[in-house]
């Protein structure tokens, strides 16, 4: 299948008064056409950042893309791209939800203008054919009353249609990516992203080898239990990356942790050509371990 987005050795780190903070360390992975990829993990584990520098919506000096890292998008090297070339991404190659509709909504103009300027922009349309079309996408996504609705202003709108108007303005440009991103303080500065785990849904859900991904897993509901149990719950929080992180990111939370994990970070092992795992378990040499599967049964 045709890749339409490319990220390669991805590697974002924030400059604090405290040092530097490497956000982001080595992150791979390819998106094709028609394909749906998520990235799952803690609040604050690095998913929105790696989202943001896709878009080069970061800002330098304190956000820093390091030069060896490698985004490809439809083709074209995003990180070799003019600040002309970046605007044009945003929107007519990718747009982006944020899920906090008051970071991208302007509160001092009226909601069916927003999305008519994309319109008029990314897809050249004339006022009154972009005013039908604004309309159109409000009751696409379930606004009530969107003749009406087309000329309120955000705060005039309760929270969930804000949020709506946010999908049907990502929309509006007509992108080739779809970013849906999860409600995030601006830049955290606790987050980092590496990737543990990655796989196909069925390798995540049913063939997972990652720690990290059977505790994430643990901390989903079962049928039927709901009242009887206790959700499990990831314990402690992500390293802080003012130190310096030699030893696997989970070290610290990890119930197999081996002398090995807290020298050296895992090497990535390939399982199969879609299924990668950074764990030292996965070492041929590493004493075998009950896993989230064996409990279960
Ligand atoms: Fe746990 Fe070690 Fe695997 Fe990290 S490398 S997840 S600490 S077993």
């Amino acid at each position: 299948k045709e890749n339409i987005l490319e990220v390669e050795n991805l590697q974002v780190s924030f400059h604090t008064y405290a040092g530097e903070v490497k956000a982001v360390r080595g992150v791979s992975f390819s998106l094709s056409r028609g394909e749906t990829l998520a990235f799952v993990g803690e609040s604050g584990c690095g998913k929105s950042v790696t989202a943001k520098s896709i878009m080069r919506l970061l800002k330098p000096p304190v956000a820093e893309i390091k030069p060896e890292s490698k985004i490809i998008c439809d083709e074209k090297d995003v990180m070799k791209m003019s600040g002309k070339e970046i605007y044009a991404l945003r929107g007519d190659e990718i747009s982006m939800i944020f899920q906090d509709p008051m970071t991208s909504l302007n509160p001092t103009m009226k909601v069916g203008k927003q999305i008519m300027e994309s319109l008029m922009l990314h897809r050249n349309m004339k006022k009154a054919e972009a005013r039908k079309e604004a309309i159109r996408m409000l009751k696409m996504v379930n606004i009530p009353s969107a003749e009406k609705r087309v000329d309120n202003y955000p705060h005039e709108m309760s929270g969930g249609m804000r949020q709506r108007v946010m999908i049907a303005m990502a929309l509006a440009c007509n992108p080739k990516i779809l970013i849906a991103d999860e409600p995030t303080t601006a830049l955290d500065v606790t987050i980092q992203a590496q990737i543990l785990e990655r796989g196909t849904a069925k390798e995540i859900f049913y063939e997972s080898k990652h720690p990290y991904t059977w505790a994430l897993l643990s901390s989903v509901p079962k049928k039927g239990d709901a009242s009887k149990e206790e959700l499990y719950a990831l314990k402690g929080t992500p390293p802080d990356l003012i130190l310096p992180l030699n030893e696997c990111p989970f070290a610290s939370r990890c119930e197999y942790c081996m002398e090995i994990c807290k020298e050296q970070n895992p090497m990535e092992t390939s399982l199969s050509d879609t299924h990668k795992v950074s764990c030292w378990l996965m070492y041929p040499k590493a004493p075998k371990v009950k896993s989230f599967y064996d409990r279960e049964e």
